[in-house]
């Protein structure tokens, strides 16, 4: 059922380039028009933003939806590896708080993609269910 309205929902043109099918996501954080583009949105909005094309994405999607979704998976390791640099920090015993500044920025910059990366999917997956 999900994945007969995820390919009506790929096949849909884009409803400012009539000619140009949907066949991109946008996944920028700071994208404000993030979601499904084509390629002629992509040329003209979203030409530095993270973009992956959409049949990968709808794979993914779909792959996530069926076992345990991946993205929890990695975030566990993020958060295994977090744990260790942590650690690493407190044995060196120093004032090491740029470094640990650094790595809080990294590791909250991969929770934003994670989170938006699944807040860009389930908006395909809610429009999509409406265009079915
Ligand atoms: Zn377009
Ligand atoms: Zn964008």
């Amino acid at each position: 059922m999900l994945g007969r309205s995820l390919l009506k929902f790929k096949q849909n043109k884009c409803k400012e380039h009539p000619d140009e099918n949907y066949s991109l996501i946008c996944l920028e954080v700071e994208c404000e028009e993030r979601g499904i583009i084509c390629a002629e949105c992509q040329i003209i909005k979203h030409e530095d933003h993270l973009v992956k094309p959409l049949t990968l994405a709808l794979k993914e999607i779909s792959d996530d939806l069926q076992p345990m979704p991946h993205l929890l998976q990695t975030m566990a390791k993020i958060d295994v590896l977090y744990a260790k640099f942590y650690t690493l920090l407190g044995r060196l015993g120093r004032n090491m708080k740029a470094i640990e500044e650094e790595l809080n920025k990294f590791f909250r910059n991969i929770h934003d993609r994670i989170r938006n990366y699944k807040a860009a999917c389930s908006k395909i997956l809610d429009e999509g269910t409406l265009n079915a």
